[in-house]
Parts: structure tokens; sequence; C-alpha cells
């Protein structure tokens, strides 16, 4: 497989097997035409049914199941986002995160390129996300995870029994020296915004633009971490534009949790670099990279489509991690409660009308993190015979 690569930020075009950085420093994405491509009528529901606009692979078990997500309304939110709310639910995914969806690309395009192992550094649901697609693949998967990983977080990853190696040192030099691994063993790495990665997961976005096609949404909001998945949603709605299928695309709006948002205070600032910064405890664990390799990408992806990037404090997550579990029926993942919480931000900004239509991305389930905050809950006993006027007194 010979694919080729381009330059979001200069144009450069490279090959893939040059690695997932161009020599002006930004990260590389696959080179897609997507001038011919339409809206395809067959009922494939998986991320496959953009077949065209990916990668020439042949995916099988778990890979065919990535993808496919629904797009639901939460009218209950309508009022405190000040618009017509609609949630796309990543949760729904094999391992409970989009980030299947670049997991299965990756996957499939190092088992036809002859590799035996794949390769990530993670020490969440990517780790969870590549070890289950390596493992139904039959290829080996190699995590890297940081030392003093949790307990529990390292048991979920180990489920799909990948080989795990815990590495002692900072953990922030871990992508370049993976890089370095890939091209000197045979370990195809698969990292957070590598190009076969944000080929997968730019059909999230791909799938947003389906369900409103012929129009879009108004705009997108969706919690930002390493940039990847960011850059694929906007990689999207560039090529649904190209293709002449979208003359309005959406404004693209990235949370992040305050307390560790290096690309939310860059664009404070004004400007269109990164800084990495120290980055602090956050319940939004999930989206804490302090050092986001696509953070210069988001910010360019922000400015271009006219949205934004914020960052929400832990009150404000916690709060709406709550509202879509009780408003909106979805128990998600705090990280991606930011984007409840940075629209209802926006909204106070004046962001929106009243006839927009928003999509928030829910990216992961709650259920993968149950046990972290097990509320107590407060529920009475009533014996069997006593059922039916404790009902009537409850509900009645
Ligand atoms: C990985 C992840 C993110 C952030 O995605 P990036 O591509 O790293 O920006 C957000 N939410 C959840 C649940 C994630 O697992
Ligand atoms: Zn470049």
């Amino acid at each position: 497989m010979d694919l080729s690569v381009a330059c979001y930020a200069c144009g450069r075009e490279g090959a893939l097997a040059d690695g997932p950085r161009c020599p002006c420093g930004e990260p590389v994405w696959l080179d897609t035409d997507p001038t011919d491509f339409e809206w395809p009528t067959t009922g494939e529901r998986s991320l496959w049914r953009y077949r065209e606009l990916l990668p020439d692979v042949d995916p099988a078990g778990l890979a065919a199941g990535a993808g496919g997500t629904p797009l639901v309304r939460a009218p209950r939110l309508d009022d405190s986002v000040g618009a017509t709310v609609h949630v796309k639910f990543e949760g729904a995914n094999p391992t409970g995160t989009f980030k299947d969806r670049g997991s299965a690309v990756g996957v499939a395009a190092a088992e036809r390129a002859g590799y035996d192992a794949v390769g990530t550094v993670s020490h969440g649901n990517m780790a969870r996300s590549m070890a289950a697609h390596a493992a139904s693949a039959g290829l080996d998967c190699l995590v890297l995870v940081p030392a003093d990983i949790p307990r529990a977080r390292l048991g979920l990853i180990a489920r799909h029994d990948p080989t795990i190696l815990r590495v002692d040192g900072d953990y922030g030099r871990l992508y370049e020296e993976s890089v370095r691994v890939d091209r000197e063993q045979a370990v195809a790495f698969v990292n957070s915004d590598t190009p076969l990665r944000v080929a997968g997961q730019k059909t999230t976005g791909l799938e947003i633009a389906e369900s409103f096609a012929p129009d879009g949404p108004d705009a997108v909001v969706l919690p930002v971490s390493s940039g990847g998945h960011a850059s694929g949603i906007w990689k999207a709605f560039r090529e649904v534009r190209a293709a002449g299928l979208l003359d309005d695309p959406p404004r693209l709006y990235f949370v992040q949790a305050a307390a560790c948002a290096p690309i939310a205070e860059a664009w404070d600032r004004g400007d269109d670099a990164v800084t990495a910064v120290e980055g602090g405890e956050t319940v939004a664990y999930s989206i804490a990279n302090a050092d986001p390799p696509s953070g210069n990408r988001v910010l360019a992806a922000a400015r271009q489509t006219d949205g934004a990037v914020l960052a929400v404090d832990d009150d404000a997550i916690l709060a709406a991690r709550r509202a879509l579990a009780e408003r909106a029926g979805l128990f998600v993942e705090s990280a991606c409660a930011t984007a409840l919480a940075g629209a209802n931000r926006l909204a106070e900004r004046g962001a929106f009308a009243p006839s927009d239509d928003v999509v928030l991305v829910a990216t992961g389930t709650g259920y993968t993190e149950r046990d972290l905050d097990a509320p107590t809950v407060d529920a009475e006993t009533v014996p069997l015979a006593d059922l039916e006027t404790a009902v009537a007194a409850r509900l009645g």
C-alpha cells in the first residue's frame, strides 16, 4: 500500500512511510481526492460506508463493527444550549469510544502491509481499543503506559491480552520515541494523531455530515486532547465540501478541561501555535494532554471554520455529565461531558441562534469508569406485599 500524505499547514506532499510529521514540524494526514465522492446508497452502517475516502484495506472481525453510531436528538438540552441539540453517541462503538474508528483503520492497514504487531502510546481508551482490534485481527499489540498507571485502568487494558510495557521516564517524549521504534522494529504504531488514525476518526465527521445532508449542522462541539479526532472531523467537512456536497460547513468548537488546556490558552492569547503546559488534575483525565501533538492543527481548524477553542472547569464538567444522563439518557465519560459544558458556555456568549442545529460529540461511554465514582444510592426497600401502595405513594 503506497499511501501519500499532505501537510495541512504548508501543503507539502510525501509518503506515509516518511512518518507522521512534515519537515515543517506539523502533522500530516492522508492525501485523499474526494472530488468524485457522493453519499453512498448502500445500507452499510459501519465506517466502511465511506470506503472510497479510506485506505484500501480488508476490514475483518471487529474492524467491521466500528462507527455507524447513533445521532440522537436531545430536546431536553435545548434550553441550556439555546439551540436544537443533537448528540453523536460514540459510546456505541465496540470498546465504547470513537478511538475504535482509528484503531479499525490503523490495524487493518497494518495487517494489509504485513506487520505482525501494532502498538500505541496510551494509558486509557486508545490502548483498550487498539488491544481489542489487534486481538480480533490476530496481531500482537504493544501498549506503552506510564510506570505509575492506576491498577484499575491497567486492568481494563489487559482484558484483551496485549503486551504491556510500563515506561519509566518522561511519558511526553514517548510519542517521538515510538516513531523511531516503528521504523526500526516490526511494530506499526497507531498513535493519537497519526495519519491512519485520523483517517478512521474523520468518519465521525462524515457520518454527521451525511445525517444532515444536503445541508450541514450549524455547529459541532467536541472535547479535544491530542487533537487527532478534531483534525479528522475538520478533514471530513473539508472533503465533503470539496466533493460539492455541502456549501456551508459547520463552525467547529473544541473544548478542554481548564486544569489542562494548552490549546484553549493559545487560542485566548490569539496565537497560532500551542505551548506545552504543566497540566493539573481533572476529572476529564482522558483529555489531559499537556503537550498536544496536533494542537496547532486544532487552532487552524477553529479559525478556518469560524469556531473557537475554550476551557471549562471540573464543576461544569460534572454538572454537564449529570445533565447528559438525566436529561438525554446518555451516561458518558467525564471527558466527553466537556462538550455540553462548553456548549453551555458558548450559549452564554451568544454563539448560537435558536434555530441552529448543534451537534455535541459524546466521545465515550461512562460505563468504563462506573466504579470510579459510584454514588451512594438512596433507594427504599419495600415488602413485595406492599408494592402497589408503595408505587402509588411515590408516583401517584
Ligand atoms: C481520546 C479521547 C478524547 C480526545 O481525543 P483526541 O483525539 O486525543 O483529541 C476525547 N474523549 C474521549 C472519551 C477520548 O477517549
Ligand atoms: Zn508542512
